[in-house]
């Protein structure tokens, strides 16, 4: 990615990060599926069919711009395989005429040095691939032997960011790929994250020994990623719960093949309402409302969204505690922070610049 077109993500995205802060109102991010079908068949996933018809153009235009209007910030297209949908181009460059930020989680498979060219004349500005193992086998052919080829002609060609996530978890058989993985991702200039695989209702699946081993060793390349989210990760992979509040169907949509809005791609069918009639009130009402599956849910997207709105708080319990010119304090102080910002604050990855700060604030009272 060209140093300028990077720094010109950071400011966008550092004003969409403003946007979020100053209110809960809007989404932050949805997911959007364009096309539900895949050519592969990894056996973990839940996500995919193979008879499925791309969603019509104009379909996808009308819900992009319901998205933009309700002030979505960011757009990720994912499937089954978006890049099996034949106006996928038109489609980002929609995005981006909207003013939002655009998105693709693809398996790779369909890149070509020429569609990557597509991909930078559409204003992609951002691009993840899944790469489960080195050898491909029987649970996943998302393997770096089939890909590398592919991430060289993305090194040399993406005029836009580029992820390769690894999935520990999923009967993967050699965990340690995901160390290959990553190595290989940071030599390429690429960044690299680490997912841990979910269940059918979007919670954890316990990992053995040899995979936590694993997860320790990969925080290091992905160190950036894991300094934003290592204090959720962490806990799950040492099977504890997180003390969290999901906003999905407020901050974080899941918009599947049909139109409809759910929390995420695990917990389809709620709300289920159609994206065409969701409205300020349904926003509203799903910011407080409670998901049962919080404690061990894996989605990453979600945890992402939720951060800001503990940043929010906190900043506004912070901005609460200083005195205006010429008063005393103007709000009446808490016994201590919510459980969810402490735990946050403790958590040795956690290095939020005014979090020190804040406690100090509240214990010298
Ligand atoms: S490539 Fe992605 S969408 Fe397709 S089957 Fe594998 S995990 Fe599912
Ligand atoms: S907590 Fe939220 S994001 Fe996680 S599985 Fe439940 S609804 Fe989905």
């Amino acid at each position: 990615m060209k140093r300028s077109k990077f720094y010109q993500l950071k400011l966008r995205e550092a004003a969409f990060i403003a946007r979020g802060l100053a209110s809960q109102k809007h989404p932050v991010l949805a997911h959007v599926i364009p096309m539900r079908r895949c050519n592969l068949a990894c056996t973990y996933c839940n996500e995919y069919d193979n008879f499925s018809e791309p969603v019509p153009f104009e379909e996808m235009r009308q819900r992009l711009d319901k998205l933009a209007d309700l002030g979505t910030e960011i757009i990720t297209l994912s499937g089954g395989e978006p890049m099996m949908h034949p106006q996928i181009f038109e489609i980002i460059a929609h995005i981006r005429e909207r003013g939002m930020i655009a998105g693709l989680i693809t398996n790779g498979f369909y890149l070509t040095p020429e569609k990557i060219k597509k991909f930078n004349n559409a204003r992609l500005d951002y691009l993840q691939i899944s790469i489960d193992n080195v050898e491909p086998d029987e649970v996943s052919k998302k393997s770096l032997k089939l890909l590398d080829k592919r991430l060289c002609w993305l090194a040399e060609h993406a005029n836009f960011h580029v992820n390769i996530n690894s999935v520990i978890g999923g009967g993967i058989k050699q965990p340690e790929d995901a160390l290959v993985v990553g190595r290989r991702a940071v030599e390429l200039g690429f960044s690299t994250t680490m997912g841990v695989i979910h269940d059918g209702a979007g919670t954890l699946k316990p990992l053995a020994e040899r995979e936590r081993r694993v997860y320790e060793e990969a925080k290091v390349l992905a160190k950036k990623e894991y300094a934003r989210l290592g204090w959720f990760q962490d806990n799950l992979v040492a099977g504890q719960p997180n003390d969290w509040k999901c906003r999905s169907g407020a901050r974080y949509l899941y918009i599947c093949e049909d139109g409809l809005v759910h929390y995420c791609s695990q917990q389809r069918g709620t709300p289920g309402t159609p994206l065409a009639d969701y409205t300020q009130a349904d926003i509203d009402r799903e910011y407080h409302t409670e998901k049962y599956c919080a404690p061990l849910c894996t989605v990453a997207c979600s945890h992402k969204t939720a951060l800001l709105d503990d940043w929010r708080n906190l900043i506004r319990l912070y901005l609460d505690f200083i005195p205006r010119p010429g008063q005393r304090r103007v709000a009446p102080l808490p016994p201590s922070l919510p459980p969810a910002a402490e735990a946050r604050l403790e958590h040795p990855a956690s290095k939020p610049p005014k979090a020190e700060t804040v406690r100090q604030i509240l214990r010298a009272e």
